[in-house]
């Protein structure tokens, strides 16, 4: 058996292998904490999973759904996005649900690029934007995020044969893996560079209502000018704790709109209704959950901060997302630092690496298990830090 060129170039995915060294490091008897896997551990609300329940007893909720998502979740999305950013979208040529948004993230390459384009990928970033790239032929360019920049992006540093070949410059705010949020000019200078340059501004938003201390995220769709070139992808994985569920949607320009559900229909055939209905209910249901979920996490940063503070960083707490993003101390690299994590205190973080050279000196925490563990984590890797000082 032969399979395709294309997948040599493919790495594991960076969880999948995170996976596999949990699950050796337990089976070594380690009592493993794992910080490395953003998988909210709390329930998803009783309502969401109620209107699910029910909606699992209509046998006409049994068949095929339709293919571009139920007209009430399209519906459901309009208004969320009315609400909570006051842009106003067309339900039918402006919102296609997803299958969670990393399907969407995915499929969006076959839509966009031929072989040989270029697509423009924040590094660090979530892996799946240049992979998906890679898949479809194209070449993934990293676009730096330097610390010393607030792990913004400068579109400057972007050749002219690059931004001429590029077809997608994906963003991510609040950011997967470093925790930052936009900086005032980001999306702006973003929309003016597709403008500029014809180009799709993907934006991933999956972490735009998991933020902290008052901040409130903004949406791209918000950026004068954004709507006729941006694309931005929501979920409810995060807010809502619904990773298993797999409801996410893609928002704004109804061209790319337009193009990714081509792709798609000819693919997957769209969300269980039942999940469909779920969603409509986070989405317009009571939304306390959703608070309730930022305190947690907003108390579970506050001790890992302080915790990790104590042992000699200068971390300042993030604005949004469920992540710490952590240099090594003495610049050791991420694999290594991760390794005697793991080693040494039993803990599990994602190195940086994983997520692109950009990465590397950096590892990322989860703040995704309880207070207890992250208490006892926090306390096993001081002492475990002292050990190797003395
Ligand atoms: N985008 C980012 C930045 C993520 O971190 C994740 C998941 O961790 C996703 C997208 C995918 O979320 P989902 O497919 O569950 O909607």
């Amino acid at each position: 058996m032969r399979t395709a060129n294309r997948i040599d170039k493919l790495p594991p995915y960076l969880f999948a292998s995170l996976d596999r060294r949990i699950a050796e490091a337990r089976d070594r008897g380690i009592d493993v904490i794992s910080f490395a896997i953003g998988d909210p551990d709390r329930p998803t609300p009783a309502n969401v999973i109620e209107a699910g329940a029910a909606a699992l007893h209509d046998p006409a909720n049994h068949r095929y759904p339709s293919y571009y998502g139920l007209a009430d979740l399209r519906r459901a999305i309009a208004g969320y996005y009315r609400r909570r950013f006051a842009v106003d979208l067309d339900p039918e040529s402006q919102v296609l649900p997803l299958i969670g948004s990393k399907e969407g993230i995915a499929n969006l390459a076959t839509a966009f690029v031929d072989p040989g384009d270029v697509v423009l990928v924040p590094d660090p970033g979530y892996p799946v934007y240049a992979t998906s790239a890679i898949l479809a032929g194209g070449r993934p360019v990293p676009l730096r995020l330097p610390e010393s920049r607030g792990f913004q992006p400068d579109l400057a540093e972007v050749s002219p044969g690059d931004a001429a070949a590029a077809k997608i410059l994906w963003l991510n705010y609040p950011n997967n893996p470093t925790a930052a949020i936009a900086g005032d000019g980001t999306f702006a200078a973003a929309v003016e560079f597709c403008r500029a340059n014809n180009l799709l501004l993907a934006h991933d938003a999956a972490y735009v209502d998991v933020t902290y201390d008052g901040y409130v995220a903004p949406s791209v769709l918000q950026t004068p000018g954004a709507t006729e070139v941006a694309l931005e992808f929501g979920s409810l994985s995060k807010t809502y704790n619904m990773t298993g569920w797999r409801v996410g949607w893609a928002v704004g320009s109804p061209v790319a709109v337009e193009a990714l559900g081509r792709v798609k229909t000819n693919i997957d055939s769209g969300i269980f209704n039942a999940i469909q209905r779920a969603g409509i209910e986070a989405l317009e249901g009571p939304q306390e959950a959703v608070a309730a979920n930022r305190a947690v996490y907003r108390r579970r940063r506050d001790i890992l901060v302080d915790a990790l503070n104590s042992s000699g960083w200068t971390l300042v707490p993030p604005k949004g997302a469920i992540y710490l993003w952590v240099p090594t101390p003495g610049g050791e690299s991420s694999a290594s630092f991760a390794d005697f994590l793991l080693e040494e205190a039993g803990c599990v973080v994602a190195p940086g690496i994983g997520y692109g050279e950009g990465g590397e000196g950096f590892v990322r925490f989860s703040l995704t298990i309880d207070d207890a563990r992250l208490e006892e984590g926090a306390e096993r890797i001081a002492r475990a830090l002292k050990e190797r000082a003395s």
